[in-house]
């Protein structure tokens, strides 16, 4: 256990103040709206893996979103929302904007895709997909099957991302296509 203030890090609570500072000039602090900033860079760090055994998993950690509501519990601690994992269809991670991703349970929703057969890029970028019409969410997924088949996809400028395989590494940031 620690104290909470030793999780309190100077570049977030800048980050905080800048923000709050510009809502404040564009007045949206003021009629309540435009309080939360999709398009402010997250930290949420995910990993999907399979092991020599066919057993796949999920893991999604956050420090949530820049100037969230005190008590907003994000997607990413919900099983199905920004995790899941069942080795009958795929281990998958969300990041980004989490109202929408909650709404949609997206993490389950591209997990079903896979298990109706379709590879985890083709559901990885449906996700993606349906979370902007849907909802006109933004975020990235990444998804990975049984087979060790992997899907990387977001519907925002960037996302980092790296892969390791006994073949291969491969790392990038920009929109693969
Ligand atoms: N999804 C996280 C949340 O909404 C934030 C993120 O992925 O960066 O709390």
């Amino acid at each position: 256990m620690c104290r909470n203030e030793d999780l309190v890090i100077a570049r977030e609570v800048e980050r905080l103040r800048e923000y709050q500072r510009e809502a404040l000039k564009r007045g949206s602090a003021e009629d309540g709206k435009e309080l939360f900033a999709p398009a402010i860079s997250h930290d949420t760090v995910g990993a999907v893996a399979l092991d020599s055994h066919g057993n796949i998993a999920a893991a999604t950690s956050t420090g949530g979103t820049l100037n969230k509501a005190p008590g907003r519990l994000g997607d990413s601690s919900l099983i199905g929302c920004g995790c899941y994992a069942d080795n009958a269809s795929a281990a998958v991670s969300t990041t980004g904007w989490g109202e929408p991703i909650m709404k949609l349970v997206l993490a389950k929703w591209t997990a079903d895709r896979v298990l109706a057969g379709n590879l985890p890029e083709w559901a990885a970028q449906e996700a993606m997909n349906y979370l902007k019409q849907r909802l006109n969410g933004h975020g990235g997924i990444i998804v990975l099957n049984a087979q060790g088949q992997i899907g990387i996809a977001h519907n925002t400028p960037r996302m980092a991302w790296a892969v390791k395989t006994v073949q291969k590494e491969d790392a990038g940031v920009e929109r693969k296509n």
